[in-house]
């Protein structure tokens, strides 16, 4: 069918919208009428070819939110009409080794997520897209999904939520309940707080960790982690974090330091706000050629450090996100308040201009209008940066 997407024609060019061909979903896999989705950092690096380059031109949009429009013909999960969210982290199949240990997340009979690979869209010129984050494209009206990436959302829960839940505020919120597991009175920093770190944060809070130290260099990132629970927040540009986590501590460092930012040197800063026998936690990457760690001295491994990491909030997609959704129906987590500004499928560069300039996260809205109510009036980040400079 014909459908709207946005796409760069080629790495290193400007986003453009324009119509595409997308294939007849698979056996295994849906059609999806997308509905909402949300901006990613990781859409960004993904396709200014920053996560790793790729040939040809590219989509991308993996924070999706729609309504199921056709089965394949083993799908068995979903129907048309089903609104779901559309998450990188496979579902699992329950009887590999890896479901069996709990670990559906690193399930070995589903496909693995598909980094810049052919997706199901070809643009009219005959080009076939290149699907540079995630499984699928998601900036588009449709696409199509493997069955296993999909978690049924309730009716009561707004697309752009389901969006946000599937991969921001699981990659936080998740990390810091399945594989950081904070104690109460645990100590806990971020180095980032955008979506996923101020996700990280509201677990910190939910997990009673003191202090939750928010590190960033963005005021407006910085006043958004107090308002989600930190204690005390660093400007990494204009204090020294290393020795402030110290000052914050008493001395030792925390319990657990979480990166939620990419970038050359921040592990390392990790790991020296690190208290002995405390854990670092990676939860994103950048660069795929700065992602090595030459600097580690073993004593610091010999102190009981812990140097882990967590993918998509090691979640068990579909345990999980009914709880997530409960907790926001019950204003448990503040989702809403990760959400900064809505943009239609063909402002998306706007929408992406002012992710770069401090909005937590905007949406994409594709399938549906933006509620009157949500339309902004304020300045938009991007806006209001450029007019200090
Ligand atoms: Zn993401
Ligand atoms: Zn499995």
């Amino acid at each position: 069918m014909r459908c709207k997407m946005a796409l760069v024609p080629q790495m290193g060019l400007d986003i453009i919208v324009e119509e595409v061909e997308l294939d007849d979903p698979g056996e295994y896999e849906v059609r999806l009428k997308v509905m909402t989705c949300t901006i990613c950092n990781s859409d960004v690096l993904a396709w200014t070819g920053e996560h790793g380059e790729y040939e040809g031109p590219g989509g991308a949009g993996h924070e999706i939110a729609g309504v199921v429009d056709a089965v394949g013909s083993k799908v068995t999960y979903v129907k048309p009409g089903d609104r779901v969210l559309c998450s990188e982290i496979r579902a699992g199949c329950g009887h590999c080794v890896q479901c069996l240990n709990g670990r559906p997340f690193f399930c070995e009979n589903i496909p693995p997520m598909s980094f810049r690979v052919p997706s199901a869209m070809t643009r009219l010129n005959g080009e076939r897209v290149i699907q540079t984050c995630s499984g699928t494209n998601g900036f588009s009206e449709y696409c199509n999904a493997y069955e296993g990436m999909l978690c049924k959302i309730d009716d009561d829960i707004p697309f752009e939520i389901g969006s946000a839940l599937a991969c921001g505020f699981m990659s936080g919120f998740g990390a810091v309940l399945n594989r950081v597991k904070v104690k109460p009175a645990e100590s806990f920093a971020v180095i980032g707080c955008g979506g996923v770190g101020l996700s990280a944060i509201m677990g910190a809070r939910y997990s009673g960790a003191i202090p939750i130290i928010g590190i960033d260099t963005q005021e407006i990132k910085l006043e958004a982690a107090k308002k989600f629970g930190a204690t005390h927040v660093i400007n990494a540009l204009e204090e020294d974090a290393v020795h402030r986590v110290k000052e914050i501590t008493g001395g030792p460092g925390v319990d657990h330091a979480f990166v939620a930012a990419a970038g050359k040197g921040i592990k390392r800063t990790a790991m020296d706000i690190s208290a002995d026998y405390g854990q670092v936690v990676v939860v994103g990457h950048g660069h795929h050629r700065n992602e090595f760690m030459e600097d580690i001295n073993w004593f610091e491994l010999l102190a009981g450090r812990k140097l882990t990491g967590c993918v998509m909030g090691n979640l068990t997609l579909r345990r999980d996100i009914p709880k997530y959704m409960d907790m926001y129906r019950r204003g448990m987590v503040d989702i809403d308040g990760l959400l900064t500004h809505r943009f239609t499928l063909d402002q998306i560069k706007e929408a992406i201009d002012d992710s770069l300039h401090g909005a937590l996260k905007n949406v994409v809205y594709i399938g549906e209008e933006i509620p009157a109510d949500k339309l902004h009036t304020a300045p938009l980040a991007g806006q209001k940066v450029s007019a200090d400079a």
